[in-house]
């Protein structure tokens, strides 16, 4: 039987996908891929986007394509032989493309062409995809010379490891830290369901009374419901100095600053090497903001709109906190805890109540209607006649067809948790839209797009025997939306180059933006009223319920926005004129940002960058500000829905241009085009402010 992963010609074969095909089918496939850049490479005729870019495109398509199906198994199918095989190829895969990232010689075809009289005659996205690589390849050291691509690569090298290094402290110092607790009087406040984890866990170490940690499940209800604020103190301390020179279970090895102070002299020294002024330029390459002081003023100014709205925030927790909880000098330890009691007092109601109004298939009903009414597509699940091959029987397969009955996207929803699945939401695509010519009859097709939407929202009950649907929180239902979105940027792709159809090609900072864009949806009472239906009742949502989920939403809008803005112009900052042995520390420098920006100052022991791992660990680097800068983006643009709205309903004319402008053209050219022809102008701030509550008009 031949290799299902090696088969291309249409749907993945899920159901035929078996361990032992996965490392001979990656070999065949990496051996073709190492084969064809070779006769490539040594190619002597003039490089074309025919006999150079395309072949190499779409050998990568093959590989990206067998692959992505492996690694989507792996994340919601996972067993011990699957992860053994997946584990097995993933270096090899890596190394690949590291290799790809780093070969000259397709480099310097790629320069030939940008200086052929072909590359004036490209279409736009295909010359946005040669300029792509070139840029790559320049931010990847290929045209240094040899002694300085040397010490590039060396520094490459060592801030993997010193990033690598930065999360195993962060993890050994959070895994280090337990808390047990013998009476519990001390633990008056806390949740049920909390003290019996914490109960099981003292019993599996075969101690008495209540465990506590600093992962979030443990440490952040304790912070919010603890009545003892001495415990509350204790825990804070703890949590706030992981990883420092100040950790209680001193281990200097542990200390994150020695390791921060590096990353950032080597991020400099290759910034440099590759010709930046320093490492904000070299992160902000490819994204949507063209420069640091774009960004600084753009948080500075987010910064100067919120700040009044968060003094507000601030003195209505003080003076709640001193009159309600006998707590008149407010300390950050009892910051979450005294917005946790307020919050109850303003907004009484429970996640189960609102719940009960989000049944699974009026939800999807609700969704697929609205986006079919805004952007005159059709939704339609795949009949089971199809026998569509799945990976498990909780999948759904659904067909988007457009107005005049063609199909133009396909999707798979896999809604539900499962121990085998990994956490998280996530959209992931199968297949990518773009021109496939056919050589032999000399005729084209479009390669019609797949995508994966996975979630991990709780199953179906059964009830008295009879199954009830599965019902979705709210968060919930914007978590599907939010994810929606990207897959709608996938699929309604009109671009018919893969490395900038759908999702590819699109900077980074403004990627969210289709997505955080469906989220509007759901608090629009329009829309939430057609898709709710109270589970026994069939009421739907009541206006006083959603008046009161509304105003929870932006509770402490202003205060959150703040730390947001701090964190960021934090990250900025620090990769742009800051030198580690300038005598200026990086806590000095989290102090001017703190005394600028925050209405809450921390106290002096709280070591937060040592604990930052998304700039230090992670790819936020000098791009902390994408989460606003794309809510502004995706704010905005949906304000141009509630300008053109007739009636309260949705107007499919803004929902056309919304495709055309935004959806349809992926990454064929550069996001600010994309918002302002939609737009018709750059964005603006104003709508984000607005949806926050923090402006009223
Ligand atoms: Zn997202």
């Amino acid at each position: 039987m031949s290799n299902p992963l090696l088969d291309f010609s249409g749907l993945p074969h899920f159901a035929e996908i078996h361990v032992e095909y996965i490392t001979p089918a990656m070999n065949a496939l990496l051996k073709e891929n190492r084969a064809l850049l070779e006769q490539i490479r040594n190619d002597p005729s003039t490089p074309t986007w025919q006999n150079f870019v395309q072949p190499v495109v779409d050998a990568n398509e093959r590989l990206s394509r067998a692959w992505g199906q492996v690694s989507h198994l792996n994340a919601v199918m996972n067993n011990p032989q699957l992860r053994e095989a997946y584990n097995e190829n993933l270096p090899l895969i890596t190394q690949f493309y590291a290799e790809l990232s780093q070969d000259l010689k397709l480099f310097e075809k790629f320069k030939q062409l940008r200086n052929s009289a072909e590359f004036d005659c490209l279409t736009d996205a295909r010359k946005k995809i040669v300029d792509d690589e070139l840029r790559d390849f320049r931010l990847g050291g290929a045209e240094l010379s040899v002694e300085k691509k040397k010490r590039f690569l060396e520094i490459q090298e060592e801030l993997s490891k010193l990033s690598s290094k930065f999360n195993d402290n962060l993890l050994d110092a959070t895994n280090a830290y337990n808390l047990y607790i013998d009476d519990k009087e001390a633990l008056k406040g806390i949740p049920d369901d909390v003290l019996q984890m914490a109960q099981e866990q003292a019993v599996t170490e075969g101690k008495t009374g209540w465990k506590f940690t600093l992962h979030m499940p443990s440490y952040l209800p304790l912070m919010q419901y603890a009545d003892n604020r001495e415990l509350r103190e204790k825990i804070y301390r703890a949590y706030v100095t992981r990883a420092s020179e100040l950790e209680t279970e001193l281990k200097t090895e542990r200390d994150n600053m020695p390791i921060i102070n590096n990353i950032l002299k080597l991020r400099q020294e290759a910034s440099i090497l590759l010709g930046y002024s320093n490492y904000a330029e070299v992160s902000l390459a490819t994204k949507m903001a063209t420069s640091p002081q774009q960004v600084l003023d753009f948080l500075k100014q987010l910064a100067d709109k919120a700040r009044p709205h968060a003094e507000k925030d601030l003195r209505e927790l003080r003076e709640f906190a001193a009159k309600k909880l006998n707590l008149s000098d407010l300390q950050a330890w009892d910051l979450a805890y005294a917005s946790e009691k307020l919050r109850e007092e303003r907004y009484a109601f429970s996640d189960q109540e609102v719940k009960q109004y989000f049944p699974e298939n009026k939800v999807l009903e609700g969704m697929f209607h609205l986006v079919e009414s805004l952007y005159g597509i059709l939704i339609t699940k795949a009949p089971t006649e199809r026998n569509i091959q799945t990976w498990h029987a909780d999948v759904k397969f659904f067909d988007i067809h457009n107005a005049s009955g063609q199909l133009i996207g396909q999707f798979y929803l896999d809604l539900y948790a499962r121990p085998s699945k990994r956490g998280g939401a996530w959209m992931d695509d199968a297949i990518t839209r773009r021109r496939i010519e056919n050589k032999a009859n000399n005729q084209s097709a479009i390669q019609i797009p797949v995508a994966y939407l996975t979630c991990n929202f709780s199953a179906p009950v059964k009830a008295n025997h009879h199954a009830r649907p599965a019902l979705f929180t709210h968060a919930e239902v914007i978590v599907l939306f939010h994810e929606f979105g990207h897959g709608l940027h996938h699929l309604l792709t009109q671009v018919e180059d893969l490395s900038v159809s759908g999702i590819n090609g699109v900077e980074w900072d403004a990627v969210e933006l289709p997505s955080q864009f469906m989220e509007n949806f759901c608090w629009e009472w329009s829309v939430l009223q057609g898709m709710t239906q109270h589970v026994e009742s069939g009421q739907s949502l009541p206006r006083t319920l959603f008046d009161k989920m509304l105003k929870a939403k932006n509770f402490q809008s202003g205060m959150q926005m703040l730390r947001q803005i701090e964190f960021a112009l934090f990250d900025m900052l620090i990769h742009c004129d800051f030198k580690p042995d300038a005598g200026k520390t990086v806590l000095h420098l989290l102090d001017e940002v703190r005394k600028e920006i925050a209405v809450i100052i921390p106290p002096d022991f709280n070591r937060f960058p040592n604990s930052f791992a998304h700039i230090f660990a992670g790819g936020y680097a000098a791009g902390y500000y994408s989460y606003k800068w794309a809510e502004v983006l995706s704010a905005d643009a949906y304000s141009l829905f509630e300008e053109t709205q007739i009636d309260g309903a949705v107007n499919a004319a803004t929902g056309s241009k919304f495709i055309k402008e935004i959806l349809a053209v992926g990454g064929s050219r550069p996001a600010m085009e994309s918002f302002v022809a939609f737009r018709g102008r750059e964005p603006e701030l104003q709508a984000l402010l607005r949806h926050n509550g923090i402006v009223t008009a």
